[in-house]
């Protein structure tokens, strides 16, 4: 039977997602950043400017939950990428998140081009492969948060923390403008599906314009 990613360690998990998500051009250099969450209030994520199609188990870095505290590094060298901060609000926020996963694709920032600049979400269309967000229904309605780049991105960070204490988004996912998809799951595998299912929804939506 298919060994499935959460069955992997989780950093040796994380490289091969790397890798995979690279050869499709969504972690093209050193973009992106991937995490898994650690037993004890951490997670382990990508270390900073590193190329996604070369990582090995040792660019990593453990960030405690509560503070982005620094836990542990298997590089002295190994610097927190300013994302960080995304993935640490994901865990706080979602106690379930297992994993989180960021990728930077051309089709996501097409998709979200047209979309007017003070809108605050992304409407998804109803097509079959919603379902694979969790999302049973006939004619789903469902739309992705849309949050500005900002240069600082502490202040992303800060911006989705304080929109989902207020509302939680029906699927696991959000989107930053000119930037990419961020998407969680129970397990380095859901979450994996997830960033798939995301990224053909935002093929569909580029090649759609
Ligand atoms: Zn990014």
């Amino acid at each position: 039977m298919a060994i499935t990613l959460d069955q992997l360690a989780p950093r040796a998990a994380l490289v091969e997602i790397a890798r995979d998500f690279h050869a499709r051009g969504w972690m093209a250099g050193t973009a992106g950043n991937l995490s898994v969450r650690a037993d004890d209030d951490s997670f382990w994520i990508t270390a900073s400017g590193l190329p996604k199609g070369r990582l090995e188990e040792t660019d990593f870095l453990r960030m405690r939950i509560q503070d982005g505290e620094i836990v542990e590094r298997l590089h002295a060298n190994a610097k927190p990428s300013a994302e960080c901060s995304i993935h640490q609000v994901v865990y706080q926020r979602f106690p379930d998140a297992r994993a989180c996963l960021h990728v930077h694709s051309v089709d996501a920032c097409l998709a979200c081009e047209d979309i007017p600049s003070a809108a605050q979400e992304m409407p998804l269309p109803p097509l079959e492969m919603v379902k694979g967000l969790g999302i049973w229904e006939q004619h789903p309605d469902v739309a992705l948060p849309l949050f500005d780049n900002l240069l600082d991105v502490t202040r992303i960070a800060a911006a989705i923390d304080q929109r989902f204490q207020v509302v939680a988004p029906r699927a696991p996912a959000l989107m930053i403008r000119g930037h990419g998809i961020t998407v969680w799951g129970s397990d380095a595998q859901e979450a994996y599906n997830r960033v798939e299912i995301v990224e053909f929804i935002m093929s569909y939506l580029a090649r759609r314009r």
